[in-house]
């Protein structure tokens, strides 16, 4: 079976073979190059793929003595071709050397120049009829698959242009798209599949490229990358009738099983054998793997439930009920008229407990991540309700209360604004993301600054890839817990006022509790002491200090970060992602370069006016930019700090 064969202990990185010496037994790329599991999965620009290819091949490797440069006269066309001297080429093709002939291993000047980079010589290789399809070498391989395996984008991109057939499998029966899964170069993947080559296309052996990323790469990469290119998660194998996911198993490839799990694979799908992933995994003995189907399998047989149904259905309304029930919980104990502080430290852990219980029963809904945006609308509700039920028979002034009604609106209306608008999120049609990464790639751009290769789309500038949201959000600042969502070019500026008014709304509660603690509490500090003082403040009212706690909490954390966003945005004019990624680099950059270095800082008064979109009634004209359509800087404003495409 085609794993066994996998388990077998490759090296990584294909063409390794070239004895170092011109050519030796194995130039092409060894087939079984990858097989050995591979981790990880690297985008770098175009740049890092030649030198890569260029270190593991010596004859690609330029020679190190001018001497050499100068023997080239004397060298035959395969050594001069893999060094890339046209003119020795041109010469020895001119004196008669017919380009079609393979040398004695069967390998053709047209899969030298390909698996060396040399795109001038392609070029002039095929203007002299050379075959672009030619099989040769150990692999009985076309010289396209050759530069898939060294990942020489340029040089795939060349060989299409002139009619290369990404269809034609090699003597392993790998065609060009699997090839560049296999050996990771995500770029040239998605050049392909832009091109036409469908993501499910089988290799000769029936087996699609998820499977092969399932069975022979370890890492989420590229089985994720497949996925997020539609790739079929239950499609089978015609021999042995294997999904990706029996593939994963089998290779206990653990990061792909998570994943391909969580697209949706089929735990019960039977091979020809009869066998469902789950009996693989007792197959190979794997306890981790075990653990994880059977989880899933026992949470999609209780989503079924009408229970669950229901649940599923009013999943936020009820989370935010539970939610606002248990922050109630937690003050109602401490509150409680008895004296017994171990009774309610039992009823504490019960609540601990039941919270507890119902994360676990919800570790399904991504449940955790909701936490703090649902502990903070609870607080919210619970200070409301503190400030009507305790605060207001004191009887504030009516100035005070039309002050906190406002307030409350303004927080109420930022918070749900910020929630609700979309962040800036970059969309396009899968046609638009295909003729994108063809122009980039031909282009030479496909460089992960600005393109994702998570979305398979062209960044604007400013915008970055959310990992949570797994979008590319346009003017990104942070993905933020509070909001449960994006912060972004369109809703920036109701997060930075929902800061204000929450900071606000604390300080409220603080004077609120001051005031009512002076009416209802008296304090005999001068005659008691210190410690009879606190005790009697604490006894006085556990509920109203609950509140003061909560909005002490939450004062700490929302004028902190309001303070940082302000001096981000007036100061620096920054994101705070920019501000991030600038700090990290700042100590490459000469000494004394200031943040606010950069384009996109106008002075304090422009960027708050900007900001925030300020026309006083006419007086200031701030500046409308559609981030999620920013392709290049056009600001006109210099800066040592952003360099076209380098900018942050
Ligand atoms: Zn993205
Ligand atoms: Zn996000």
């Amino acid at each position: 079976m085609d794993w066994e064969e996998s388990n077998e202990s490759h090296g990584h990185d294909g063409c390794h073979g070239h004895g170092g010496q011109g050519h030796g037994h194995s130039h092409g790329p060894g087939g079984h190059n990858f097989g050995g599991m591979v981790h990880g999965f690297m985008p770098g620009p175009p740049g890092q793929f030649a030198q890569r290819g260029e270190a593991l091949t010596d004859p690609t490797q330029q020679p190190k003595k001018r001497s050499h440069m100068d023997d080239s006269s004397s060298w035959d066309i395969v050594k001069a071709t893999q060094f890339g001297i046209l003119d020795r080429c041109k010469e020895l093709v001119e004196a008669g050397y017919d380009v079609r002939q393979p040398d004695k291993e069967n390998v053709s000047l047209l899969h030298w120049a390909a698996i060396n980079n040399r795109l001038e010589l392609i070029k002039f290789y095929i203007s002299k009829g050379a075959a672009i399809d030619q099989l040769g070498g150990d692999l009985n391989s076309t010289p396209l698959h050759w530069a898939i395996r060294q990942g020489h984008l340029a040089m795939v991109i060349q060989l299409m242009r002139y009619g290369a057939d990404p269809t034609q499998a090699d003597g392993e029966g790998y065609r060009a798209l699997h090839l560049a899964v296999l050996f990771q170069h995500m770029p040239i993947a998605a050049y392909l599949m832009a091109k036409g080559q469908e993501v499910d296309v089988p290799d000769q052996n029936e087996q699609t490229s998820l499977m092969l990323a399932a069975q022979k790469i370890i890492g989420p990469e590229p089985t994720n990358f497949l996925l997020k290119c539609n790739a079929s998660v239950n499609a089978v194998d015609k021999v042995n009738r294997n999904s990706p996911l029996h593939c994963a198993v089998l290779a206990g490839n653990v990061d792909a099983v998570h994943i391909l799990l969580e697209a949706g694979a089929s735990v019960d799908l039977e091979n020809a054998n009869g066998h469902t992933p789950i009996e693989l995994a007792h197959q190979v003995h794997s306890p981790l793997l075990i653990h994880m189907l059977n989880h899933i399998k026992q949470e999609r047989i209780k989503s079924n439930s009408t229970c669950l149904k229901v649940f599923t259905k009013y999943r936020v309304c009820l989370q935010l009920l539970f939610c606002v029930l248990m922050t109630w919980a937690v003050g109602a104990i401490v509150d409680m008229s008895s004296e017994s502080w171990l009774l309610k430290g039992v009823l504490l852990a019960c609540v601990f407990a039941v919270i507890n219980l119902a994360l676990r029963q919800t570790s399904g809904y991504n449940v955790r991540s909701q936490i703090p945006s649902m502990v903070l609308i609870a607080s919210i509700f619970w200070m409301l309700f503190t400030w009507f039920m305790y605060f207001i028979p004191d009887g504030p002034s009516a100035t005070m209360q039309v002050l906190f009604t406002i307030n409350v609106t303004a927080l109420l209306y930022y918070y749900f604004r910020c929630g609700r608008t979309d962040p800036g999120v970059i969309k396009a049609t899968e046609q638009e993301k295909k003729k994108n990464v063809v122009v980039l790639a031909e282009a030479g751009c496909l460089d992960p600054r600005i393109f994702c290769t998570s979305c398979m789309m062209r960044k604007p500038m400013r915008a970055n890839h959310c990992l949570t949201c797994d979008a590319c959000v346009a003017k990104q600042d942070h993905h933020s817990i509070w909001i449960n969502g994006c912060i972004g070019a369109r809703n920036h500026h109701y997060f930075v006022l929902f800061l204000l008014s929450l900071s606000l709304l604390c300080i409220w509660m603080f004077y609120g509790s001051l005031v009512y603690y002076s009416r209802n509490c008296p304090l005999h500090y001068s005659e008691e002491g210190l410690w009879a003082a606190i005790t009697g403040l604490v006894g006085c009212s556990p509920w109203v200090l609950y509140i003061f706690s909560m909005a002490f909490f939450h004062l700490t954390w929302a004028s902190i970060l309001f303070l940082v966003q302000i001096f981000q945005v007036a100061y620096l004019g920054l994101t705070t992602a920019e501000r991030a990624n600038l700090m990290m680099r700042q100590r490459k950059l000469p000494q004394g370069t200031s943040l606010r270095q950069n384009p996109y800082n106008f002075g304090v008064l422009r960027n708050l006016v900007n900001f925030f979109q300020l026309r006083c009634c006419g007086l200031c004209k701030p500046v409308v930019v559609d981030w999620t359509q920013q392709y290049s800087l056009g600001l006109g404003r210099d800066s040592p700090m952003f360099n076209g495409s380098d900018a942050v």
